[in-house]
Protein backbone atom coordinates (compact mmCIF):
# COMPACT_ATOMS: atom_id res chain seq x y z
CA UNK A 1 0.00 0.00 0.00
CA UNK A 2 1.50 3.19 -0.73
CA UNK A 3 0.72 6.04 1.42
CA UNK A 4 -0.45 8.47 -1.19
CA UNK A 5 -2.52 8.02 -4.28
CA UNK A 6 -0.47 8.79 -7.48
CA UNK A 7 -2.13 9.90 -10.80
CA UNK A 8 -2.06 7.35 -13.09
CA UNK A 9 -4.12 8.84 -16.62
CA UNK A 10 -3.36 12.76 -16.52
CA UNK A 11 -5.29 14.51 -19.05
CA UNK A 12 -3.24 17.29 -20.76
CA UNK A 13 -6.46 18.86 -22.33
CA UNK A 14 -8.62 19.32 -19.12
CA UNK A 15 -5.30 19.09 -16.48
CA UNK A 16 -7.35 16.38 -14.16
CA UNK A 17 -6.17 13.61 -12.99
CA UNK A 18 -7.21 10.08 -13.03
CA UNK A 19 -7.00 6.61 -11.21
CA UNK A 20 -6.86 4.54 -14.76
CA UNK A 21 -7.64 4.75 -18.05
CA UNK A 22 -11.22 3.91 -17.40
CA UNK A 23 -11.93 7.04 -15.65
CA UNK A 24 -9.58 9.18 -17.96
CA UNK A 25 -11.79 7.87 -21.17
CA UNK A 26 -15.62 8.41 -19.06
CA UNK A 27 -14.74 11.62 -19.20
CA UNK A 28 -14.12 12.56 -22.99
CA UNK A 29 -16.61 12.08 -24.49
CA UNK A 30 -17.88 12.62 -28.18
CA UNK A 31 -16.72 10.92 -31.59
CA UNK A 32 -13.29 11.85 -33.40
CA UNK A 33 -12.38 15.59 -33.59
CA UNK A 34 -15.63 16.03 -31.25
CA UNK A 35 -14.25 14.14 -28.75
CA UNK A 36 -13.45 16.66 -25.68
CA UNK A 37 -13.17 16.75 -22.04
CA UNK A 38 -16.46 17.13 -19.80
CA UNK A 39 -16.50 17.50 -15.92
CA UNK A 40 -15.70 14.64 -14.49
CA UNK A 41 -19.03 14.82 -11.94
CA UNK A 42 -21.21 15.32 -14.86
CA UNK A 43 -20.48 11.81 -16.42
CA UNK A 44 -20.27 9.80 -13.19
CA UNK A 45 -17.14 9.35 -11.85
CA UNK A 46 -16.33 9.82 -8.24
CA UNK A 47 -13.34 11.50 -6.31
CA UNK A 48 -11.37 9.20 -4.87
CA UNK A 49 -8.74 10.86 -3.28
CA UNK A 50 -7.92 14.77 -2.67
CA UNK A 51 -4.71 14.03 -1.33
CA UNK A 52 -3.21 12.72 -5.05
CA UNK A 53 -0.21 13.49 -6.39
CA UNK A 54 0.74 14.25 -9.76
CA UNK A 55 4.83 14.46 -11.41
CA UNK A 56 3.17 13.93 -14.97
CA UNK A 57 3.74 17.54 -16.13
CA UNK A 58 6.79 19.15 -14.32
CA UNK A 59 7.12 19.69 -10.92
CA UNK A 60 4.99 17.33 -8.45
CA UNK A 61 1.83 18.79 -7.40
CA UNK A 62 0.19 17.41 -4.25
CA UNK A 63 -3.01 17.73 -2.74
CA UNK A 64 -4.90 16.65 -6.09
CA UNK A 65 -8.19 15.07 -6.96
CA UNK A 66 -7.89 11.92 -8.78
CA UNK A 67 -11.07 10.83 -10.27
CA UNK A 68 -12.30 7.07 -10.40
CA UNK A 69 -15.14 5.08 -12.03
CA UNK A 70 -17.86 3.99 -9.40
CA UNK A 71 -16.74 1.13 -7.46
CA UNK A 72 -17.23 -1.29 -10.26
CA UNK A 73 -13.06 -0.16 -10.79
CA UNK A 74 -11.74 -0.99 -6.88
CA UNK A 75 -10.76 -4.53 -6.82
CA UNK A 76 -11.78 -4.88 -3.00
CA UNK A 77 -15.57 -4.57 -3.93
CA UNK A 78 -16.19 -8.17 -4.20
CA UNK A 79 -15.95 -10.89 -6.46
CA UNK A 80 -18.96 -9.69 -8.90
CA UNK A 81 -19.52 -12.71 -11.21
CA UNK A 82 -21.83 -11.18 -13.11
CA UNK A 83 -25.17 -12.06 -11.76
CA UNK A 84 -25.72 -8.16 -10.02
CA UNK A 85 -27.32 -5.79 -12.46
ZN1 LIG B 1 -9.67 16.15 -19.77
ZN1 LIG C 1 -2.19 14.18 -13.20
Amino acid sequence: MSARMKCLAHCGGCGRHFAGDRAFDAHRRGKGAERRCHDPQDVGLEIKRTDGRCDMYGPEQYGQVIWQTPAVDNPFAGHAEGGQV
